[in-house]
């Protein structure tokens, strides 16, 4: 990770905060700390950091609307804090306009893994995304010839299980909830098409998962969506 970016993070609790300022020093980061809605929107906007973690549930305004104020004039990775078990508010979140969400409490490393991820998809945005090259120790997907191989076998694909796993993969690391899947491979009126997409899960994994029954890269974030893992 690149020394000395700053991270803001806008939370109200304290032990989070002292438990996040120093980890995330150590690992090179210059860390910036609001402990309301409005010194948060503030400090985004006098620091420009480079990543903002957000706590859903401030004293003075609701999470959302920080989330929403923000999206207004920055597309700095925004990755939300809920101690909330709803499955609704992440899913809010992330519609309006979050990168991902981490479910305190969470480890260190996870947050780490999820800053890793929002900051290489920036520069990917930033750098045009010139690389048609999807790679894992499994299996590998080029964009350019439309063509995926698993463990060095051409897989063929329908056009859904394809469509959707380029999707997948242009978010790779990231959640993508099954409404913003169902709404960009369907089209809209496909919300609550549920079934559509476990199916082409299922197909996924069983194309391209090591192991199909125990999926390591097509995971399923229960209630929310997919994430395809990728490190
Ligand atoms: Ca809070």
């Amino acid at each position: 990770m690149a020394e000395g970016q700053i991270i803001l993070i806008i939370e109200d609790e304290t032990p989070i905060r002292r438990f996040l300022k120093p980890a995330l020093e150590s690992h090179g980061f210059k860390v910036v700390e609001a402990v309301t809605a409005e010194e948060g929107l503030s400090l985004a906007a006098s620091h420009q950091p480079a990543i903002i973690l957000l706590d859903l549930g401030l004293p003075d305004m609701d999470g959302l609307e920080v989330l929403r104020r923000l999206r207004e004039w920055t597309t700095i990775p925004i990755i939300v804090l809920t101690a909330r078990e709803k499955e609704k508010d992440k899913i809010e979140g992330l519609d309006a306009g979050a990168d991902d969400y981490l479910t305190k409490p969470f480890d260190i490393g996870e947050l780490l893994a999820r800053i890793r991820v929002a900051l290489r998809h920036l520069q990917r945005v930033k750098q045009g995304d010139k690389d048609p090259l999807f790679e894992t120790k499994d299996f590998e997907v080029n964009l350019a010839s439309r063509t995926v191989k698993a463990r060095g076998n051409e897989v063929h694909l329908t056009p859904h299980e394809y469509d959707l796993l380029v999707l997948l993969v242009r978010h790779a690391g990231k959640v993508v909830t099954q409404k913003q899947i169902l709404k960009e491979i369907w089209g809209p009126g496909a919300d609550d098409q549920t079934q559509y997409l476990r199916l082409y899960i299922h197909q996924l994994r069983q194309k391209l998962e090591p192991n199909p029954n125990r999926p390591h890269y097509f995971l399923t974030e229960p209630g929310v969506g997919y994430r395809l893992k990728y490190e």
